[in-house]
């Protein structure tokens, strides 16, 4: 066992350094009918001489185990609302193996179960997981820990007219018997290991990627996503070989809670990137990009998250500038750096939440996932860049992902990295540990311009001024411009001039889930309700689950004061989020407490 040990690990009450599971036997059977999954896991453990050895379990039927198949004692602890309950195992100096029986209850939060009218195609049921950040335990009795990481193999046993792909080397096709057999041969940390089961298709774009989708949206998640391979080479030529072997997507129903989940070798998406015209495709490279930021170098403990989506949206987009150019990437950068903004006003009464290195203890890991890690990371990476040169920093973050290769890294292990290969050595001062432990954004923060958004920042000004608007101007507009466009709209902006612009460009229409999201944003908090946008407003919460487009809108109903219609909306849609949504949800609304 040489596990590298960080401070206290404070979201699972594992305790590796006693007793550590190595390796995963997943034997399970997936019940649609019943809603509940039952089977079990076997794992492979080094013992340090403990006596037992303890695991993450919440809303779990723990109903047998054995060690070295003889059947031992357990106790499940008291319960905590975030953790859950520790799973204490007892076992011999010599046990190597422990077996676990066990079933999955209505509580998991998990997993997701749609049913037919809740999917694409409207004709069979489906199942996803989402294991990030400590979710993984509502499924599989598990240390749930990105510190400790496992290979799996794993049998799923699923209805025969369904499909289960996992976080691992996949089927592409339906088996006869509706068994499935599955192998993830590098280790990973709990929260990647994932599962999802449906009436879905698998299409190669590569013989290394392709995308798995339901009958009536392959072809267009195949032609979305026909860059693939192409971004898989411009991430090699940047940060040295991707190290899964195949990479794949898969694309979900509406209610998957994020835009993308790095799960390796399938990477979970929702379908609202399926624009038609390839525009939302940065969500692939995000995720592609996280095969080496989080799937290869995996933040310690959820205090370093920053270190997993910091890093993974600098890499994203220099894939994106090195296949569309620096204008479309600094565009992305600068979205980001709107979010950062606004995200830094909606936290300015807790400032030490809009620190990198965060403080979660007695809090849930969701409370970091916000555009502090993402946009945060993103722009301190980008000052560091700007100030030792593309060249040097290129080869630091080489070497970094190289050195820490399927292993996990924290925020001081990180900064001690940076002083000695790159700092240092080139003689260079940077404000790190500023960066990294205050609050808000250094006065040094690179300063991103886009060209393109000056444009659109021009022609909404002349539109306020004037009432009139050169459509010569917008015709060749992509969707980040309009989307520019729209969120810097004025607070007094008249509601005669956003029904012209509705009217003019068909915003309440548009087919462009990110259009629609900041339309309906400011629709709700200006009060708009022409051209029907209130019923599309509804509809669209009541298919799409993606927090980020939900939490957005919600958020806008709550400030303009308008919470009894949200409640309503609320109501009906809640049943088809994921829990991960729910959450937030209830919270934002004071929902049902
Ligand atoms: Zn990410």
């Amino acid at each position: 066992m040489t596990l590298k040990t960080y401070e206290e690990e404070l979201h699972s009450f594992a305790q590796p350094n006693k007793a550590v599971i190595t390796h995963l036997d997943l034997n399970i059977d997936v019940n649609f009918d019943t809603h509940i999954i039952s089977g079990t896991a076997t794992y492979n453990i080094a013992n340090n001489g403990a006596s037992e050895i303890i695991l993450d379990s919440k809303y779990l039927d723990i109903e047998a185990i054995t060690a070295d198949g003889k059947k031992t004692t357990f106790t499940l602890g008291s319960f905590d609302e975030n953790l859950g309950q520790p799973l204490a195992i007892s076992i011999k100096e010599t046990t190597q193996k422990i077996a676990i029986k066990y079933r999955t209850t209505a509580k998991t939060e998990a997993l997701q179960w749609l049913n037919a009218q809740q999917t694409a195609d409207k004709t069979n049921p489906f199942l996803f997981t989402q294991g990030q950040a400590i979710l993984t335990r509502t499924w599989i009795p598990i240390q749930d820990s990105p510190q400790i990481r496992i290979t799996y193999n794993a049998t799923v046993k699923v209805p025969k007219n369904l499909m289960a792909v996992m976080s691992a080397q996949n089927p592409q096709e339906k088996t006869a018997d509706g068994m499935y057999h599955f192998k993830m041969a590098q280790p990973i940390p709990a929260y990647l290991i994932a599962l999802a089961i449906g009436d879905i298709e698998y299409k190669a774009i590569s013989s290394r990627t392709g995308v798995y989708a339901e009958k009536s949206m392959i072809d267009k998640v195949q032609a979305e996503f026909s860059d693939m391979e192409k971004m898989v080479v411009a991430a090699e030529n940047l940060y040295g070989a991707y190290s899964w072997e195949q990479f794949d997507v898969i694309v979900l129903p509406p209610s998957f809670p994020f835009g993308g989940m790095e799960n390796p070798r399938l990477t979970f998406a929702t379908p609202t990137v399926i624009a038609g015209d390839k525009s939302l495709t940065s969500l692939v490279a995000h995720e592609l990009a996280h095969s080496w930021s989080g799937n290869l170098v995996t933040n310690a403990t959820w205090n370093d998250f920053w270190l997993n989506e910091g890093f993974t949206v600098y890499f994203e987009i220099r894939i994106m500038e090195a296949l569309y150019g620096k204008e479309r990437a600094n565009m992305l950068a600068l979205i980001g750096r709107q979010d950062l903004d606004e995200e830094l006003e909606s936290l300015k009464e807790t400032p030490n939440d809009t620190k990198l290195k965060l403080d979660l203890k007695g809090r849930s890991p969701d409370d970091g996932m916000n555009s502090i890690a993402y946009d945060k990371g993103y722009l301190f990476l980008r000052t560091l860049e700007e100030k030792v040169g593309r060249e040097k920093m290129d080869a630091f973050l080489k070497s970094y992902f190289k050195k820490n290769a399927f292993s996990t890294t924290n925020t001081e292990d990180f900064i001690t990295y940076l002083n000695t290969n790159l700092l240092e050595k080139n003689s260079i001062t940077f404000n790190t540990d500023e960066w990294i432990y205050q609050p808000g954004v250094p006065s040094n923060a690179a300063i991103i311009q886009s060209n393109a958004f000056s444009t659109v920042e021009k022609t909404l000004q002349s539109f306020v001024d004037t009432n009139g608007i050169d459509t010569n101007i917008t015709k060749q507009w992509t969707p980040q411009e309009w989307v520019h466009f729209i969120r810097n709209f004025q607070e007094d902006i008249k509601i005669e001039q956003l029904q012209q612009l509705d009217d003019t460009f068909n915003f309440t229409g548009s087919t462009n889930s990110y259009i629609s999201m900041v339309w309906y944003e400011q629709s709700i908090l200006n009060n708009y309700h022409g051209n029907q946008v209130d019923s599309k407003i509804s509809e669209f919460l009541n298919t799409v689950g993606r927090r980020w487009y939900v939490t957005t809108l919600f958020k806008a109903f709550k400030r303009a004061d308008r919470l009894n219609e949200a409640l309503l909306i609320y109501k009906k849609a809640r049943p088809n989020y994921h829990a991960v949504t729910a959450n937030t949800i209830d919270g934002l609304l004071g929902f049902g407490v």
